[in-house]
């Protein structure tokens, strides 16, 4: 009996008691290899002593103190750390200020405010139309959903959504053409972004908005080389700000602190959170250039904006205690070296696989695109929902990875998407393949392993 209300409610969840590393325990003692982070969040497993130890004496000194009075130094500092982060890797880096709050939507939501306000500030009022792409998810509170192109959340919600223009996403599985080069297909969907500026008129165009590495809508995709450089040239021709959703691809989770430095830009925005914290603490962060937070210094001296919890100082200084253990322990080589053997790993086991049509992603943030036939690359009937027997079938044999729906007009498949601790050892990536194999051949009904050729 629950009075929580979950999720799914009415079903019944595990207890979880207690974690250990990348394992999470419940009540009846079971261990969960958590391969997914839950959703990428806890990117330092579940027990690591020097966060807690941060949060702890955190907390014993002061924990909490309201923005709207204080500033702190735990999140002076974190500020300060991200943005030397950001120097150090963003070519052309602009970003230079950091806005805190307590999780991506929040986020998004920031960052879609700063946009609109940005051009009040600077006389150009008339901008403040959204451009997105289909394939994305920016959050669950009504503006960022709004901006998401995920159909099957924004679907009931619809007519309480503000306008939002959506192009295609960068989907080289689906949508490269035969024959067509991964620049010239970049090329041709970063060209859909002019061509809506163009529609719309581009004195009413406030942003752009994407994830460098499509996370839970599509199961890691990320675009090809040259697509993002085309899109930062676009938004500079047209004067729209480049907000880039780092939430699940951002904090290192790729095998680099920020996603879009592998694309070779930077943006205007950039919004993070989940590894941020690592789940140690709630806390996402907006990152915005010096033009954008000058332009409110110098004009109304306010961003209309804010929260209760913004900026809470327990969080920033857990947050800085996960940043300054990726930096300290070089963890971002192993998210690379463990990433790069993952997805050799996978695609040995289940690259041939008759029902895994795509094996793909950056780091330690990997998906496996799953379809009825490899050459038509036909969805699963979406009724069938594979995707929750596929979670179903993993969590009976202790491992947690993320599957999500195809998309429901079809233009994609059920997908699952892994995401591990950065701290993993070959031992749990060896555990993660055996077990996915035989979860994914329970909810298939396929053998475990593709007999050898
Ligand atoms: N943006 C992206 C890319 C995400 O993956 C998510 C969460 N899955 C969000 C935004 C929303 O973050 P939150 O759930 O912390 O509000």
């Amino acid at each position: 009996m629950t009075h929580v209300f979950h999720r799914q409610p009415g079903a019944t969840y595990p207890v979880a008691v207690a974690g250990d590393g990348p394992w999470l325990i419940d009540g009846d003692g079971r261990r969960y290899l958590d391969a997914c982070g839950g959703a990428a969040v806890s990117c330092l497993g579940h027990s690591d002593a020097a966060v807690r130890a941060a949060v702890l004496s955190q907390v014993d000194t002061l924990a909490y103190a309201h923005t709207g009075f204080f500033t702190t130094e735990a999140a002076e500092d974190l500020a300060a750390h991200l943005i030397a982060q950001a120097n150090a890797v963003i070519p052309g880096n602009r970003l230079d200020k950091v806005y805190f709050v307590s999780g991506g939507s929040e986020a998004a939501e920031a960052a879609l405010k700063l946009a609109r306000q940005y051009f009040l500030e600077i006389g150009q009022p008339d901008r403040h139309r959204v451009i997105a792409r289909r394939q994305s998810y920016h959050g669950n509170t009504l503006g960022a959903l709004s901006v998401g192109g995920n159909q099957w959340r924004r679907q009931p919600f619809e007519p309480m959504l503000m306008p939002a223009t959506h192009i295609a996403p960068c989907y080289a599985y689906r949508e490269q053409a035969e024959g067509e080069s991964p620049e010239a297909y970049g090329r041709r969907a970063a060209d859909q972004l002019e061509a809506a500026i163009q529609t719309l008129g581009p004195e009413t165009v406030a942003a752009f908005i994407a994830e460098p590495v499509v996370g839970a809508t599509a199961g890691a995709v990320p675009a090809v080389p040259g697509y993002f450089r085309r899109i930062r040239e676009i938004c500079d021709r047209y004067g729209v700000l480049l907000i880039l959703d780092e939430v699940m691809c951002g904090m290192g989770r790729t095998g680099h602190m920020f996603a879009c430095a592998e694309d070779g830009i930077g943006p205007d925005i950039l919004i993070a959170a989940k590894g941020l914290g690592a789940g140690y603490q709630p806390i996402g962060a907006m990152l915005c250039s010096a033009v954008l937070f000058d332009a409110v210094v110098a004009g109304s001296g306010f961003f209309q904006h804010g929260h209760t919890y913004m900026g809470h100082v327990t969080a920033c200084a857990g947050a800085l205690a996960v940043q300054r253990r990726l930096r300290d322990d070089n963890l971002l080589d192993n998210v690379r070296r463990q990433g790069a053997a993952l997805r050799r790993d996978l695609e040995e086991t289940l690259g041939q696989h008759p029902h895994v049509g795509d094996i793909r992603g950056r780091g330690l943030l990997l998906g496996l695109e799953l379809v009825t036939d490899r050459e038509t690359k036909a969805p699963f009937d979406p009724a069938v929902k594979l995707h929750a027997r596929v979670k179903r079938a993993a969590m009976a044999r202790g491992l947690m990875v993320y599957p999500m729906g195809g998309t429901i007009d079809g233009r994609h498949g059920d997908h699952v998407l892994l995401a591990p601790p950065f701290i993993i050892e070959d031992a749990h990536r060896h555990e993660i393949v055996d077990r996915l194999g035989e979860a994914l051949a329970e909810a298939l009904d396929t053998p475990a392993r593709a007999p050898a050729s």
